[in-house]
């Protein structure tokens, strides 16, 4: 097998016990894209409570999954509940500079939780805007397609490790990949 670390937007499919650690490591993929897809379909469907006080968002109402609170989440909403434009520009922006943020798409994104949850925010107080174009689309498939994982980037496809799980469910694009990555070095090189 060639050397994984070299690896780019590749989904091992022939991971097996045998190969242990990769094995090992495919699985904790596995288990941590459920969980961050799970925190998608929380966000989408506004099946969380926030506990501001102690700035942690809250899951007791999803009953898809056990899904651990976040803490750490400042939320910032103005009266009317929505996030202050300039801060939601802030955000976009952050995300799509990071290139970890672009090669991991949205599960990743995730991860980043004040920026995430305060768009997820903003989407329900508004007239379903994140503030990030892509992300209003693939809710909208999402919540028409009954959250099929399908329609979702897998997280590790483009890392370095590449994607490990065999059976991952999320999406394998290749050319959408390599499309990313030019046109996130050219956005950087007109910086
Ligand atoms: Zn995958």
């Amino acid at each position: 097998m060639a050397s994984v670390s070299l690896a780019r937007s590749r989904h091992v499919t022939d991971v097996s016990p045998r190969k242990s650690d990769l094995w090992k490591e495919g699985r904790k993929q596995a288990t941590i894209s459920l969980e961050r897809y799970h925190y998608l379909c929380a966000a989408i469907q506004h099946a969380y409570g926030r506990d501001d006080y102690n700035k942690t968002v809250e899951f007791d109402t999803y009953m898809a999954y056990k899904l651990p609170p976040v803490g750490g989440v400042k939320l910032h909403p103005l009266p009317n509940g929505t996030i202050h434009p300039e801060d939601i520009k802030i955000y976009v922006e952050r995300f799509e500079n990071n290139w970890r943020c672009r090669e991991g798409g949205i599960l990743y994104c995730i991860g980043e939780g004040r920026e995430w949850w305060n768009m997820v925010l903003n989407y329900h107080a508004t007239d379903s805007t994140t503030g990030r174009e892509g992300w209003d689309l693939l809710f909208a498939l999402l919540k028409a397609n009954g959250y099929s994982k399908g329609l979702i980037p897998c997280m590790y496809f483009a890392q370095v490790s590449g994607c490990l799980d065999p059976q991952c469910p999320f999406s394998h694009h290749e050319e959408e990949c390599r499309k990313e990555r030019q046109k996130f070095l050219w956005d950087r090189r007109r910086r």
